[in-house]
């Protein structure tokens, strides 16, 4: 078969010839953007990354797991030791790190993004990462006081983006992610082509932080929507109502949403959705945990009460401590209502 294959997991991913030579655009790619540094290897900066590499940019990486960076060395895509390494051979860096903690350690920590004294060879910086608004403030605070190690004609100062992406595991494998992005409007128009070599829709929402807060007010909302179908599909079930006969209702009726026409969390009532696999794959409840607690941290932090994301947020404790921390968050409709699959 011809073209190029690499592994992703247990995965061989194939592009046929056609596909590389429509993918090797490289002549559009602007020569102040071609090396990017890619940090975070994980389910999606894998695949995030990969598809920088067939849009053309040479990429380098750097993962704290040596197995996770060992696929990509055995492809021939150079591995760095560390982000200050990354850094040095790279025009932008990329952040796909699980959360606030770990975004903090690769930008300050020690051999870190910044750790050279406040002087950095990158000059774009993008973070889509899920973390919360007030850490996307911090690193672009501590971004903006930096200065760029080598004057380069075509920056005037340094630009970061907060990018965080909807669209799961699914989406960042064939590229078709949403990037909600906050940051200098500047930034956004100067990232636009390596963000929709990743996704397909970008949507700029304002300054640094915004695109972090976009995300969690998304995630809580996904969340309670969740919920709140689980909890109408079981109540139904108990009144004798078949969920599939509410799915039809809610489909063409005010309760329509993603969770009940997309996602449905009734096993057996959609194909190629978790619940139809034992809510496996998808997005884990441990994700959904830390999106929330994400989300009630930032209110708490500006006064705001959310009562319904609070209600959310312990379903989701308590289904992680009771064992389904790495089933996708579809499965409270067993695990926390104990719905019945539909026959
Ligand atoms: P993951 O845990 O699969 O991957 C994270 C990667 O970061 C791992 O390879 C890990 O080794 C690496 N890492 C951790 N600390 C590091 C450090 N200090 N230096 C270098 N590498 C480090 O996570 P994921 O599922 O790829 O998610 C990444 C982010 O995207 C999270 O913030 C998540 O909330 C968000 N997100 C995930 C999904 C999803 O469906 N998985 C969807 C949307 C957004």
């Amino acid at each position: 078969m011809g073209g190029v294959a690499w592994r992703v997991g247990s995965k061989v991913q194939r592009w046929g010839w056609e596909n590389c030579l429509r993918g090797f655009s490289s002549a559009a790619i602007p020569s102040q953007m071609e090396s990017v540094g890619f940090i975070g290897l994980g389910n999606m900066g894998a695949h995030m990354a990969r598809n920088l590499v067939m849009a053309g940019y040479k990429v380098s990486v750097h993962d704290i797991n040596e197995s996770a960076m060992k696929k990509f060395s055995d492809d021939g895509i150079p591995t760095k030791q560390s982000p200050l390494e990354l850094s040095k051979s790279s025009d932008v860096i990329i952040t796909m790190l699980p959360s606030s903690a770990h975004v903090l350690d690769v930008y300050n920590g020690r051999n870190g993004l910044l750790g050279d004294g406040g002087r950095v060879g990158p000059w774009l910086y993008i973070d889509s990462s899920t973390v919360d608004p007030q850490t996307s403030r911090k690193i672009s605070m501590d971004i903006l006081r930096c200065n760029l190690k080598e004057k380069k004609g075509y920056v005037k100062k340094l630009m970061i983006l907060d990018a965080p992406v909807s669209g799961g595991v699914p989406a960042a494998e064939a590229g078709t992610l949403t990037f909600m992005v906050g940051g200098l409007e500047e930034a956004y128009l100067a990232a636009k082509p390596i963000l929709l070599a990743m996704g397909k829709k970008l949507i700029y929402c304002g300054g640094a932080g915004n695109g972090s807060a976009a995300k969690i007010c998304n995630n809580m909302a996904m969340a309670i929507s969740m919920l709140g179908v689980s909890e109408a599909f079981a109540l139904g079930q108990n009144l004798g109502i078949k969920a599939s006969t509410l799915s039809n209702i809610f489909n063409c009726s005010s309760a329509r949403c993603w969770s009940s026409d997309t996602y449905n969390p009734v096993p057996g009532i959609m194909a190629g959705v978790p619940s139809s696999r034992n809510y496996d794959g998808g997005f884990t409840s441990k994700l959904m945990a830390k999106d929330l607690d994400l989300a009630m941290a930032s209110a708490s932090g500006v006064g705001f009460k959310c009562p319904m994301g609070s209600e959310a947020l312990e379903i989701y404790r308590k289904l992680c401590d009771g064992g389904c921390e790495f089933k996708d968050f579809s499965c409270a409709f067993r695990h926390y209502y104990t719905g019945r699959d539909e026959e």
